[in-house]
């Protein structure tokens, strides 16, 4: 809102002129500038003179016979985003990218392996769900997908606030979940600027072993994240939850499940168990169904909220960054 009072103030509008091409914008949903017609011509044109609405269609979409879809959408010159849209039986659940390709290295992950291509503007971000097709019906939306939200913080923050403010889409934060590697600042910034939901990637609880799979473990311990997490009055609406890739025969073990109660202990959360979707060259596989339900209850015997993602679109290339990679190797 600000930026666009400092627009409407540049091309010397009355006050209110912000709320009303906000209104065009975010609820009227309009296509071009020329379409907001309680603005006069002239405005229209000064505003169509440095300005575009920003709305860019995807360039192609997969579909996977559970319904999910994967979008890609194309960025920065020649880059490729993906952009899934995840309907469920009462919800429909968009995960958009919030950079092409990623700086953090996962060893598991193909963004990955892509490297870090550049941070998507709040208009990349947002495009993906205002012009994914589904838009209407979407009930929910995590940032999980390509890059790391907190590496790109400004711009998520920013969209952030035009999806959740009441001049904006007006969509409720609980809505919303944002998820990271476990960037300290970006963590402690992001509790503090947003009301929305924050999953953390934990993978293991021991250092050693989550430094072998994510690098950013070294910079950003595990018991570093608790304790801001620990430090940070939580309110009641908002859910913090650490998710859990199971690895078999590394990370699925009961000294693992005894390590995770320790350190969880206090902190009201859940965990979010995910079964690992294959990449090109991982020596990693994931633990049968029963292993993993078997984890999951021995973690609610120790008191911890725990539940199994349902793997979606494992027949359309559903680990992130698969994709876009086919695609940019075209
Ligand atoms: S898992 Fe997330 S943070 Fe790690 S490399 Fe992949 S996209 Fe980046």
């Amino acid at each position: 809102m600000n930026e666009l009072i400092a627009v409407t103030k540049r091309i010397k509008l009355p006050g209110f002129a912000a709320k009303q091409i906000a209104d065009w914008l975010y609820k009227k949903e309009i296509q071009s500038i020329e379409e907001m017609t309680n603005l006069s011509k002239k405005t229209r044109e000064l505003l169509s003179a440095d300005y575009e609405i920003g709305i860019r269609a995807p360039v192609s979409v997969s579909e996977s016979s559970d319904g999910t879809k994967k979008y890609l959408f194309q960025v920065l010159e020649n880059k490729y985003i993906e952009t899934a849209y995840i309907p469920d039986k009462e919800h429909a659940t968009i995960c958009v990218s919030s950079q092409a390709g990623c700086k953090m290295g996962c060893i598991f992950c193909m963004t990955g392996k892509q490297g870090f291509q550049g941070n998507l503007t709040t208009n990349e971000i947002l495009n993906q769900f205002r012009s994914l097709p589904e838009f209407k019906e979407l009930t929910n939306m995590v940032y999980m997908g390509m890059g790391e939200p907190l590496d790109n913080i400004t711009e998520v923050l920013k969209s952030l606030d035009i999806i959740t403010s009441e001049w904006g889409y007006g969509w409720s934060p609980t809505r919303i979940t944002v998820s990271t590697v476990g960037l300290k600042a970006g963590i402690k910034e992001f509790l503090e600027k947003s009301r929305c939901h924050l999953a953390v990637s934990l993978h293991s609880p021991f250092d050693e072993e989550r430094g072998t799979l994510m690098p950013i473990q070294r910079t950003n311990s595990v018991e570093e994240i608790l304790s801001i997490i620990r430090d940070y009055d939580i309110n009641s609406q908002r859910r913090i939850s650490f998710e859990y890739i199971l690895f078999k025969g590394m990370n699925d073990t009961p000294r693992h499940i005894k390590e995770l109660a320790r350190i969880l202990n206090r902190i009201k959360c859940r965990i979010n168990i995910i079964r690992f979707h294959p990449i090109p060259g991982s020596q990693f596989e994931s633990p049968d169904l029963k292993t993993t339900i078997k984890f999951k209850e021995a973690l609610i015997a120790k008191g911890i909220l725990t539940t199994i993602r349902t793997s979606r679109g494992v027949d359309i290339q559903a680990a992130c960054g698969l994709l876009s990679t086919l695609e940019q190797n075209k």
